[in-house]
């Protein structure tokens, strides 16, 4: 866990520097925005810390918090109950307090698909995902629940790719297939969203590139790439002179900042001012 979310009349004072980070920056100035006396802080918390600093954050009368790596489950064990998808994909990056309980949701993926709904609607789509660890698990759960037909989990690692896709099939309403990543993907021609949910493009590897065959991607694919840092990553560049649609990894960012923010205050903010200040933080 390492940010909370209060209101300011219940800051006292911290004995500690507090780091900003992106999502503090991009939450901060929707709060501004509306006009609301709330902070958002990053704050480090050890793992063996987490329950005394969720039981902390409750009695100090937090609204919520994300949590992020390594907390995401553990969180779990120290919260009343779950949202359906955090429940289905065992993981937690947000948690509101509704009616005295810590409830935890999983925002990551719902914010995906509110972009991935700007461009096109997921339902009965043919999806192929690129990646199975933390970011691919939230994105595939939520776009089949959004009603996509097919899902195809393409992944380096054997047993994290199945592990996925056998989530998929035993607990979601889509057909749900397994690639090993360890040669060139071909993209199947009916496929209609392409998504990078790895790591591949993230600061400082920026000029890394997926290994898949460029000539399979068509313009009538919607392409997203979850890599927010940079914005335009070889895969967004690629797809764009592609004439593809493409998604950035700053609109599943601002989305799920936006869902967090609905959670906690009930106030809907503005996106665009979100985007904006995440746009100055990534240049
Ligand atoms: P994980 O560590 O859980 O998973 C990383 C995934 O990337 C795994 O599937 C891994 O494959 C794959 N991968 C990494 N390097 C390579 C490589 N060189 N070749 C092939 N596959 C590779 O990370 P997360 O899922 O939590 O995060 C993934 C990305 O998503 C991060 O870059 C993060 O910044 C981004 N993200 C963006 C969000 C947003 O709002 N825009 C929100 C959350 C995450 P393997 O299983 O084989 O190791």
């Amino acid at each position: 866990m390492n940010e909370l979310n209060f209101k300011q009349e219940l800051t006292a004072a911290f004995g500690q520097p507090i780091a900003e980070n992106p999502t503090q920056v991009m939450i901060e100035a929707a709060y501004r925005h509306h006009n609301l006396d709330w902070r958002y802080l990053t704050i480090e918390v050890g793992p063996h810390d987490l329950e005394a600093a969720v039981r902390g954050a409750k009695v100090m009368g937090f609204q919520g918090f994300n949590c992020t790596i390594p907390h995401k489950v553990k969180v779990i064990e120290y919260l009343d109950g779950l949202g359906q998808s955090a429940s289905l994909m065992g993981a937690v990056n947000c948690v509101v307090r509704r009616d005295g309980q810590w409830i935890g949701e999983n925002t990551d993926g719902k914010g995906f698909v509110s972009s991935l709904k700007e461009l096109t609607d997921p339902a009965r789509k043919k999806v192929v995902i690129f990646g199975a660890g933390g970011a691919a698990r939230a994105i595939s759960v939520e776009v089949a629940l959004a009603g996509a037909s097919h899902v195809t989990v393409v992944n380096r690692s054997t047993e994290r790719g199945e592990e996925l896709t056998k989530l998929l099939q035993d607990k979601l309403p889509c057909y749900a297939d397994f690639v090993a990543w360890n040669s060139t993907y071909s993209i199947p021609a009916e496929t209609d969203v392409v998504i990078n949910a790895t790591s591949i493009g993230l600061f400082p590897d920026i000029d890394a590139r997926l290994d898949f065959d460029l000539n399979t991607l068509t313009s009538a694919m919607v392409v997203a790439d979850v890599i927010p840092n940079p914005p335009v990553t070889n895969l967004v560049r690629d797809a764009r002179a592609k004439g593809c649609k493409v998604i950035d990894g700053l609109g599943m960012l601002v989305n799920q900042g936006v869902i967090g923010i609905r959670h906690w205050t009930g106030i809907d903010p503005d996106p665009t001012v979100m985007r904006s200040a995440l746009e100055e933080v990534f240049g």
